[in-house]
């Protein structure tokens, strides 16, 4: 193990070289490859060193006004809409396989941009991704509505038609995985898009687009705008063409695009937004497993943690088979508030410090490694002022804390115990590789406290007694419960939140309903219907 830390941290002092070559920088709109209309760029930078990636066109509104009108030329004139389903339904097909045959390139290109290892980069996320692709490219000639009795002599039917142009707006944290699990519905049910990408990471969203033409998707249909929230995301949120907007990100983000949305043409939103998401061990949990799962709860996305083979669906679960967790705590549901019987806290937390200081972090491009930097110099500053603030406020920092090596954006894996419930870090989404240790008497204490946060995402209950996991998984107010497992999130199985975690779920059947419309169409019946 020391032979290992010292090699990973060499790694982070004389970075690896990718192995990958950025090949697009300009705006995707219409088809085509265009600079911005103002001509402007923004620089995108390499987490580990801090150092530019490159240059990549910065769009604002001029830009989003082209890509909608676009999309909307796309969807009121073009093929798309009017594409059997089974067309639509077989270009997806070929990109799920574009995907997989690229996943090299495209898994090195988001470990560049975005500091996560590779290896969870290429297995994890690019294979969801493709599965994502493959599910919905099964929905697409599947979709369709009903005929309705209704009183007299009249035929009633409902058609289930595309909504039109949807807005994505998607966050920094996982680009591909985003971008797919986003476009995949929008297109099978036949609409058209305009995606605006995170400025922290522009880059893998114009090739994974350009693969989607490769596939066969007729232009305009998707349209890729970089470039900055306020200005490009507030374009496309507030725009009067745009029929619908999905938006990914934080929870103060996610209340300026529903007040945009309302203020401009009323378009519906879903919204998935931040989380505080529960842990929770109960006195009879396999402690080991109950540590070795916490540890991945949080950390994933951290840029790796501890067991990634149950991490995201089957496929993705198949070609993963090992037993370390990736990331670097980067993740909307990650588990960020442990709680522990009082019973078994003591080992919990010794076990727990192991853990993380066992935890591999370096350069994401090394195969051993479990955590990468994150994503920028603003989400680094965030994490180290959190952590402060757990300092000063009274909690126990049992290991980490502290920056790893002299450049890029590493933090050493971080346990706080003793953490109580009007701590800072108790409260907000530290969004790092910080993991938080609460301690606890009984179910009725603990669902109150776990309820007792304006997040409501997601929850996991170790236990081995099923009436404990049904009381808890009923009482607790959050969008997904997770039971002696954590991460596990397939394609059918719908994601999103309660309280301000969000609006409306994503992924599985339920995604589907956020792209149509429902059109009833009533219809005389001329001739009686009994002959
Ligand atoms: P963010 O809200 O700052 O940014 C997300 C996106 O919104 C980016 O594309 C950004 O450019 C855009 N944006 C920012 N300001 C905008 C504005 N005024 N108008 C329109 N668009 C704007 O979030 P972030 O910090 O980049 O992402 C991390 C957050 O995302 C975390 O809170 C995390 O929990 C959340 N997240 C949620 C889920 C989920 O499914 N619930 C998944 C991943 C991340």
């Amino acid at each position: 193990r020391h032979s290992t830390a010292t090699a990973v941290a060499a790694s982070i002092e004389e970075p690896i070289t990718p192995p990958v070559k950025v090949k697009y920088t300009q705006l995707l709109i219409d088809g085509r490859f265009v600079d911005s209309a103002s001509g402007k760029k923004f620089k995108t930078y390499d987490p580990r060193t801090g150092d530019v990636i490159t240059e990549v066109a910065e769009g604002d509104a001029e830009d989003i006004n082209r890509a909608v009108s676009a999309a909307r030329k796309a969807f009121d004139e073009g093929p798309w809409p009017r594409m059997t389903a089974y067309e639509r339904s077989k270009i997806l097909l070929r990109f799920a396989d574009l995907l997989e045959q690229h996943t090299e390139e495209l898994a090195a290109l988001e470990s560049w941009d975005n500091g996560k290892p590779y290896e969870q980069a290429a297995k994890i996320e690019l294979g969801f991704s493709t599965r994502l692709a493959r599910y919905y490219a099964g929905w697409a000639d599947k979709i369709h509505g009903l005929t309705v009795p209704a009183d007299g002599a009249h035929h009633v039917q409902t058609l289930h038609e595309p909504i039109g142009v949807a807005g994505q707006i998607i966050p920094w944290n996982c680009p591909i995985l985003m971008f797919v699990w986003k476009v995949g519905p929008a297109l099978a049910c036949g609409n058209t898009i305009v995606v605006k990408t995170a400025e922290q990471t522009p880059l893998t969203a114009f090739s994974v687009a350009k693969l989607l033409h490769e596939a066969g998707l007729p232009d305009g249909v998707v349209n890729v705008v970089s470039g900055y929230g306020p200005t490009a995301g507030a374009a496309l949120a507030s725009h009067m063409n745009v029929d619908k907007l999905a938006f990914t990100g934080s929870t103060g983000t996610g209340k300026l695009i529903l007040e945009m949305a309302a203020k401009s043409n009323l378009k519906p939103v879903t919204l998935e937004l931040g989380g505080k998401s529960p842990f929770i061990v109960c006195k009879d949990a396999d402690i080991d497993d109950a540590v070795e799962q916490a540890h991945f709860a949080l950390f994933y996305n951290q840029s790796s943690s501890s067991n990634p083979c149950d991490l995201m669906m089957v496929d993705a679960i198949r070609c993963y088979e090992t037993s370390t967790s990736l990331s670097q705590g980067q993740a909307c549901c990650a588990g960020s508030r442990t709680y522990v019987h009082e019973s078994v806290y003591d080992e919990f937390v010794e076990k727990a410090k192991a853990r993380a200081i066992k935890r591999v972090v370096g350069d994401p491009f090394r195969k051993d490694v479990e955590q990468g930097p994150q994503v920028d110099s603003e989400q680094f500053e965030k994490v180290m002022r959190y952590i402060r603030s757990g300092v000063e406020s009274g909690a126990r920092l049992e290991t980490g804390g502290e920056r790893l090596g002299s450049k890029g954006y590493y933090i050493r894996p971080t346990v706080f115990s003793d953490v109580k419930e009007d701590m800072l870090i108790a409260q907000d989404e530290i969004f790092g590789p910080v993991q938080t240790i609460f301690k606890f008497k009984d179910l009725e204490e603990v669902a109150r406290k776990a309820n007792a946060s304006k997040y409501g995402l997601a929850a996991a209950v170790f236990t081995k007694d099923i009436d404990t996991a049904n009381t808890l998984s009923r009482a607790l107010r959050v969008g997904t419960v997770w039971v002696n497992c954590y991460h596990i999130v397939d394609a059918a199985i719908p994601f999103g939140g309660y309280k301000m975690s969000g609006h409306g779920r994503e992924k599985g059947i339920y995604s589907l309903n956020n792209y149509l419309q429902v059109k009833a169409v009533v219809t005389p019946l001329k001739n009686p219907a009994w002959l």
